[in-house]
């Protein structure tokens, strides 16, 4: 698409990291779960839009206001954020003065500051640099859509928004999201969703104004989010879930709620390696959001005697490598804009 970007009203950004969208889309079936991690990461490391360059680590947050982000009963809430930290996703502690404090777990927070990881791609084991990076939501993602949509929309909505807005915020004009052409696979590699609940729920997302489809004979279909459109939904949908939400859709891969600890914390939490080494990056070499599994020191020098194809870390070289290229247009435009920069302050690029 090749329409000029049209300014949009700025939003309330969160920064969403990307393990987000992938470890934890499939993992978070309850939507009270996504309110609440959305609640604390607004009030923790989110706040990218209003100029706070310093992250707080560290929230008070009250049950209640747990229970009236997701709008459910505070019980429940209190019982979906016990969840949420028995399965190490958020931790929890008790100041005094403060009262219970909340903190996204560090291994998904080190996500959102674009560190680079060294490992392993999960997916095609090339071993390399990978680079993390968050994706800019608005809040209403987490306070409007999550209670007022079904769980088939809201994933659907969140894929499209993984492609749409990644690298569409800058300070000056806010979140401008851009046409993405996505396939049916797409959905499928984020979320648990079988085909048929993933064109449910991209109707459903699509009529409610929260995301728009572009279909044309012959050619691809495109989506981009409407984000100016999701303030408004919750005026109309207002409710208040006081029962877990016990789905009538059929379950392919879980049939229950996820149970708390051990079924949640994924093996990688318990291997021997050094946690620091885990994180989510994107594999230029498989073209996925892969896992990233961590690789011994010598491993990795070994790697990069050999001259392996290194992901993302470095631009690559003309040559063959060109081939591997994603269908991203952002990755494109990314290595552009790197490379004029690079130019910029002399080097020959
Ligand atoms: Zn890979």
């Amino acid at each position: 698409m090749s329409a000029a970007p049209i300014p949009r009203p700025k939003h309330g950004i969160v920064k969403v990291p990307m393990s987000y969208f992938t470890r934890m889309l499939s993992e978070f079936e309850i939507a009270c779960d996504r309110a609440c991690f959305g609640l604390v990461l607004q009030l923790t490391i989110g706040l990218a839009a209003r100029g706070r360059t310093k992250a707080r680590t560290w929230a008070p947050i009250k049950r209640q206001q747990f229970a009236d982000t997701a709008r459910v009963d505070a019980d429940w809430a209190g019982e979906r954020v016990n969840a949420l930290v028995a399965a190490g996703i958020i931790l929890e502690r008790y100041e005094k003065g403060n009262g219970w404090e909340y903190a996204i777990a560090p291994h998904i927070a080190k996500e959102t500051r674009g560190e680079t990881i060294h490992g392993r791609c999960s997916e095609c084991k090339v071993i390399g640099h990978f680079q993390t990076r968050f994706i800019p939501m608005p809040l209403e993602y987490f306070t409007v859509l999550t209670p007022g949509l079904s769980n088939a929309a809201l994933l659907v909505t969140a894929v499209v928004a993984r492609w749409s807005h990644e690298g569409a915020w800058s300070a000056e004009h806010g979140l401008v999201p851009t046409w993405q052409e996505l396939y049916v696979s797409d959905f499928e590699k984020l979320t648990p969703l079988l085909a048929r609940q993933i064109s449910t729920g991209i109707a459903e997302a699509e009529e409610a104004g929260v995301i728009e489809v572009q279909r044309s004979k012959g050619k691809p279909t495109m989506y981009r989010t409407l984000p100016e459109n999701w303030g408004t939904l919750g005026k109309k949908k207002l409710r208040l879930v006081i029962q877990p939400p016990k789905k009538a859709e059929p379950e392919p891969k879980n049939p229950r709620p996820p149970k708390p600890p051990e079924e949640s914390a994924k093996p990688e939490k318990n291997s021997q390696s050094s946690p620091i080494l885990i994180g989510h990056g994107y594999c230029v070499v498989c073209s996925h959001i892969t896992a990233i599994e961590p690789v011994s020191a010598e491993e990795l020098a070994k790697n990069e005697a050999e001259q392996a194809p290194a992901p993302v870390e470095r631009p690559p070289r003309p040559g063959p490598t060109r081939e591997t290229r994603p269908k991203s247009k952002f990755w494109e435009d990314m290595e552009r804009r790197r490379k004029e920069a690079l130019r910029n302050v002399g080097f020959n690029v």
